[in-house]
């Protein structure tokens, strides 16, 4: 029988269509497809692509979801999450980031990139404006042109956090267009931190021309040296009562499977979109709440074992980076990446950080993410959540591919 072709983009939205494939996850799968022929040759792919710890998910966590699954603890849930939940949720926030809330102010969801894409749903109308400081995590962009917005990048300065200079101007241009902007400290792709003084003079910003502030903490337990994390909603409550704290249990107790993220804000905005978790994703996993709930009230010092092994990694991928003639890196100061440009070796067939990522995947099997993916072609991402004899690998491949190449 011949089928009749369907045009199926014809009935597809223009929003499904314009959106862009999310580029960590893209290229897990073709890493992973290149892994499965290497196996069998013997060699393998140094994974330095997608961010998720390579470590497992702490005993203790799993008991408890062990225990949640044998007592039938596997039915719908408040839509925003257990009391359970949101009560360890208030108390880590009061302890550990000095912020008073109650359960009212909380929203569990699945995982912090959905908590994220429920907030540009209920911010957003067709053309607002959501500044994005550059380099920016991948999805920010896309989530905000899903729902209809407009993500305007804001540049960077050479510690790679916002130029304030170009915020203002940006507000001054698009004024009361701007509905948010988004904090990411530490930050995903470049690991920078910002201190007080700066947290401050961008909230400021903010407070005086009424923007919201979307603050992803999700990596804020993984800070080294002398930085420390200070939450925007900390810093009075001017600032509080504009800012959406976000943050999730993915990546501090290695859980990014169970999909647990949550937001602190002002009640009237939790009670608004609660309507979006009741009509679209009903709960967050039941058994994953009651992991969560162990994780924040449980033993903390699994991650503190984590974090110093992050910095340990961190010392010692920043010091075999900056080693590679042609190669600068500023030293990250939170999270498990690093950003390095590599621009000087863009010449003949390596134009940009797309061909660069290609080529040295290629022919070195080693995955990074291009730069470009995060709002800047001249760098590429290097996710150091993996073993120190994979980091050693990969930085012996890195330092031979980029000996090979011209500049
Ligand atoms: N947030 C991680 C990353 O940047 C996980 C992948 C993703 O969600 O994009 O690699």
């Amino acid at each position: 029988m011949n089928e009749k072709p369907v045009d199926i983009k014809k009935y597809l939205s223009d929003r499904v269509l314009k959106l862009e494939e999310s580029p960590t996850f893209a290229l897990e799968k073709k890493v992973d497809m290149l892994d499965g022929q290497l196996k069998a040759k013997g060699d393998y792919v140094v994974r330095f692509g997608i961010g998720q710890p390579d470590f497992n998910t702490p005993d203790n966590i799993k008991d408890a979801a062990k225990t949640a699954i044998d007592q039938n603890k596997t039915k719908y849930t408040a839509s925003t999450g257990i009391k359970e939940l949101k009560q360890a949720i208030v108390d880590k926030l009061a302890r550990d980031n000095k912020l008073d809330y109650g359960l009212e102010n909380i929203f569990v969801g699945n995982g912090g990139k959905q908590v994220l894409d429920a907030i540009m749903r209920a911010f957003i109308n067709p053309q607002d404006v959501i500044l994005v400081p550059r380099p920016y995590w991948v999805s920010y962009t896309q989530q905000v042109v899903l729902s209809e917005g407009i993500p305007l990048e804001v540049d960077f300065n050479d510690l790679l956090k916002i130029e304030v200079v170009h915020l203002k101007s940006l507000i001054k241009q698009y004024e009361s267009r701007i509905k948010c902007l988004i904090l990411n400290s530490p930050s995903n792709p470049t690991g920078a931190v910002y201190n007080l003084k700066e947290l401050k003079e961008i909230a400021q910003i903010c407070v005086e021309n009424n923007i919201f502030i979307i603050s992803d903490e999700v990596y804020e337990k993984f800070i080294f040296g002398n930085a420390e994390h200070i939450s925007a909603a900390g810093l009075g409550d001017e600032v509080k009562n504009i800012t959406l704290t976000v943050n999730a249990v993915s990546k501090t107790y290695a859980m990014t499977g169970w999909r647990i993220g949550y937001i602190a804000a002002h009640q009237d905005i939790i009670s608004q979109m609660t309507k979006i978790q009741d009509q679209s994703a009903s709960n967050p996993c039941t058994p994953a709440q009651w992991a969560a709930v162990e994780a924040l009230n449980g033993d903390q010092e699994s991650v503190e074992a984590m974090r110093r092994e992050y910095e340990k990694r961190r010392d010692y991928i920043y010091n075999r980076l900056n080693g590679i003639d042609g190669i600068k890196c500023s030293l990250p100061e939170g999270a498990f990446y690093v950003f390095p440009d590599v621009s000087s070796f863009y010449k003949g067939s390596v134009k940009n950080s797309f061909d660069f990522s290609s080529e040295l995947l290629e022919k070195a099997y080693v995955a990074v993410v291009p730069g470009a993916a995060f709002g800047d072609d001249r760098f590429v991402r290097i996710s150091y959540a993996t073993t120190m004899d994979k980091i050693k690998e990969g930085m012996d491949r890195i330092e031979k591919f980029c000996g090979s190449l011209s500049r």
